[in-house]
């Protein structure tokens, strides 16, 4: 679903990700693991176009990330051609990223109605449906503020797949809570695993990584040092830098 060939992108002088080849295979879990401003969330912002790059191609389905075809070539994607492409991607951050001043029913629903012209009934239906696989469906009418952190990021992740994404993006969505409330967030994103979501995933969770990903991504400086089955990058590290990340984040 997802490929990256050789992906470059600085700000500036500083060469934030440096020839990065990336592949997500439909259904899987990608995860991402590094040292802090090693370009993770970087990469993430780039394949749904919340920044651009300046060189290699990131593919996701048959588009060019930044390009449209006109006849037989590839031109520059018009703002409306992107804008669909990102309602087609889920996204899930750190800091949940809810609207203040809506229910929780209604962040799920938002993206629903906004974008997919779905009508307010059956949005709602859909909406409280999500709410239920995430275990709130009894929190429907509260406020953000009147929700845990854990609980927020559920909501979060509810929205992040309510108009049936073909990917999700989740950037260390456990690293904002505090640690009793990491659990209930990590189940879900496991039962998004089991059902077959497309998922690319930044985390420190590495314990979790082992157990749920397909492959896991290490990467440092703008590069992927090391790639492969999790039982591999993360049980057998072939590279002193992976080995060392390793023992400093467990
Ligand atoms: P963390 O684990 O701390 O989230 P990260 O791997 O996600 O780190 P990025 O956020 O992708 O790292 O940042 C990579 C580098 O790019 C950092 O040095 C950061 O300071 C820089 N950077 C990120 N966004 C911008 C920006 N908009 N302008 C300039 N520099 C930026
Ligand atoms: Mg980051």
């Amino acid at each position: 679903v997802v490929s990256l060939r050789g992906v470059r992108k600085n700000f500036g002088d500083l060469q934030v990700l440096d020839g990065i080849d990336l592949d997500v295979h439909a259904g899987e879990a990608a995860f991402v693991i590094g040292p802090s401003g090693s370009g993770k969330s970087t990469m993430l912002r780039c394949v749904n176009s919340l920044e651009t790059y300046q060189g290699g191609q990131i593919w996701v389905g048959d588009y060019l990330v930044g390009a449209e075809r006109k006849g037989d070539r590839w031109v520059e994607a018009a703002p409306k051609v992107t804008a669909a492409r990102r309602a087609d991607i889920g996204m899930v951050f750190q800091r949940f990223n809810l609207f203040p001043m809506m229910t929780a029913l209604d962040n799920v629903v938002s993206g629903m109605r906004m974008v997919g012209g779905v009508r307010k009934q059956a949005a709602e239906r859909r909406g409280m449906e999500l709410l239920d696989r995430v275990g709130l469906s009894a929190r429907a009418g509260f406020y953000p503020s009147q929700l845990s952190g854990g609980q927020q990021q559920r909501v979060a992740i509810a929205r992040a797949i309510a108009a049936n994404p073909r990917l999700v993006l989740f950037d260390e969505p456990t690293s904002a809570l505090d640690p009793e409330l990491v659990g209930e967030v990590l189940d879900v994103m496991r039962d998004l695993t089991r059902e077959g979501m497309t998922m690319m995933v930044v985390t420190h969770e590495i314990a979790f990584a082992l157990e749920v990903a397909d492959s896991v991504y290490f990467i440092d400086h703008g590069v992927v040092v090391e790639s492969g089955p999790p039982s591999q990058v993360i049980r057998d590290p072939q590279h002193a830098r992976t080995r060392e990340f390793l023992t400093r984040v467990r």
